[in-house]
């Protein structure tokens, strides 16, 4: 079938808007139209080549629609299900998801990063005739797609589908890593860099812990109001003056816990500096794959500190999904307040660039007709 979809082809050059050829789905597949996908931050920097996924592929990893039509075998889905489409599809037979860690699954690794579905080839063509991948198993915009039976998340038709789109990414990202990861526990001194999904959705989870004091560290003044909004009680313009000092005298010290949740090797030496012995610093953004971030870990020795990576707040998508999805129907997650907007498949080239400008204050959701 016919479909239309966003594609990057190369790095630094933004979306080609184009119509390509979709297959049906084959067994363990299914047919998914898609009603809303974000642009989240990871967007960004795959267009410009900070994370080496193959190209020419459909870009976008936060989406969600409807299951229109499903390939042989295919038991988890049915047609009209509302689905999440989630970016990570465990084997469920590899080391990591035998220790019940699906999130670093390497068995689909490969596939996740060659963009293709779990047999290793794609259902996409272009007008030519030559092969398009699919983001992430994703490939979140474009009007229809087809997935992987094991990365669709079934939710609640009552739940708004621009929510579920949210519940891909950047919810179980911010969620997952505050509540499964770090742990944070009720009056831990909590800092959070970087107001985008991700961090406002850690802001979220940090406030429903009852962090305190719970600082928000950004580069935009505009993003103050949000983040107090969302439960932070202190916000640092790290443009104006320097978060670590006021972070050490806010929390007597330093913090327990710090989510860099910006990507961006500056915010993590700053936030290193920031905890307090035996503190725990957890890098959630994702930096280029050439940029490093130079850190004195003499005194991580000294201050019995640690640095933690996680990736997709460690979550079991079955299982933890449907939890985010509970959470946000009783207004925990404020997700009114964290979608900032709505745009058009056609406007997403302006959507990226107005974020690389830092223009965007909160989740812009794609909307399909
Ligand atoms: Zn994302
Ligand atoms: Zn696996």
């Amino acid at each position: 079938m016919k479909i239309t979809a966003a594609v990057l082809r190369e790095i630094n050059k933004g979306y080609s808007v184009e119509e390509l050829e979709l297959d049906p789905p084959k067994a363990g597949e299914a047919l998914i139209k898609y009603a809303y996908a974000g642009y989240c931050h990871s967007d960004l920097s795959n267009s410009k080549g900070f994370t080496k996924m193959k190209l020419p592929m459909v870009a976008g990893h936060e989406a969600s629609g409807v299951v229109m039509e499903v390939g042989p075998g295919v038991t988890k889905v049915k047609p009209g299900d509302h689905v999440a489409s989630a970016w990570m599809c465990p084997c469920g037979d590899c080391p990591e998801c035998r220790a019940g860690m699906g999130n670093i699954c390497s068995g689909t690794f490969p596939q996740f990063v060659n963009g293709t579905m779990l047999d290793h080839t794609s259902r996409l063509r272009d007008a030519k005739g030559n092969t398009v991948l699919h983001g992430n198993f994703v490939s979140g915009f474009s009007n229809y797609t087809v997935m992987p039976e094991g990365a669709l998340i079934p939710v609640p038709k009552n739940l708004p589908l621009d929510w579920a789109a949210l519940m891909s990414c950047c919810i179980p990202t911010g969620w997952g890593t505050v509540t499964k990861k770090a742990n944070v526990q009720p009056g831990d001194r909590v800092a959070v860099w970087g107001m985008g999904g991700v961090g406002q959705n850690v802001v979220r989870a940090a406030a429903a812990r009852h962090a305190y004091p719970l600082i928000v560290v950004d580069i935009e003044e505009a993003r103050r109001e949000k983040a107090l909004k969302l439960g932070a009680t202190h916000f640092i313009n790290a443009s104006k003056e320097d978060p670590v000092p006021v972070i050490q005298g806010l929390t007597n010290g330093g913090a327990d816990t710090i989510f860099e949740c910006s990507g961006d090797p500056g915010a993590t030496v700053q936030a290193y500096w920031a905890l307090r012995a035996s503190g725990k610093l957890v890098q959630v953004g994702i930096m280029g794959e050439h940029e490093v971030a130079p850190l004195a870990l003499t005194f991580l020795v000294f201050g019995q500190k640690t640095i933690q990576g996680v990736l997709y707040g460690a979550i079991a998508t079955r299982d933890d999904i449907p939890k985010y999805v509970d959470l946000a129907q009783k207004g925990e997650l404020m997700l009114d307040t964290i979608i900032e907007g709505h745009f058009k498949l056609e406007e997403i080239n302006d959507i990226r660039e107005r974020m690389e400008r830092r223009e965007l204050n909160g989740r812009w959701v794609c909307k399909f007709d």
